[in-house]
């Protein structure tokens, strides 16, 4: 079990968020797991902050095969689908995207970065898929 922060934003992530809003669509932020000793805790020392930009949402089944969805599970929003629209990484207001460690470090780790947001995505996408979201048709009896 790992917590999760919800870092904050800079001010021109805001101002985007803010227009967007007015568009009437939502936009999240990306949480990050906590890490215990990172340096810079508003980022998790990932360096930058992700905002997606959502457009129609939220869909029970996968709105789209081809265009970029993700599933949305957070306080104060319908839970489903949304279609995203745009996904923009800031550099985090708290650290100025600072690195601390070295170039060798940081390349291996994104390389496991790379491979485990995959295993998540898959896993997010069978879990959405075995749960009640399967049509009874298609249930085994
Ligand atoms: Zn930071």
């Amino acid at each position: 079990m790992s917590d999760f922060v919800s870092p904050y934003l800079p001010p021109e992530a805001e101002e985007h968020v803010r227009k967007w809003s007015a568009e009437g669509y939502e936009a999240v932020v990306w949480p990050y797991g906590k890490r215990e000793f990172a340096k810079c805790k508003n980022c998790q020392d990932e360096g930058n902050v992700l905002v997606s930009y959502l457009g129609r949402g939220p869909f029970k089944y996968l709105p789209s095969e081809t265009k970029k969805v993700k599933w949305v599970d957070c306080e104060g929003m319908p839970r489903g689908w949304y279609m995203v629209e745009r996904t923009i990484g800031y550099v985090c207001p708290e650290c100025g995207g600072h690195r601390i460690e070295s170039v060798a470090t940081k390349s291996a780790r994104e390389k496991r970065k790379a491979v485990s947001k995959m295993r998540s995505i898959t896993n997010e996408w069978a879990q959405s898929r075995q749960e009640d979201e399967l049509p009874e048709w298609l249930q085994e009896a």
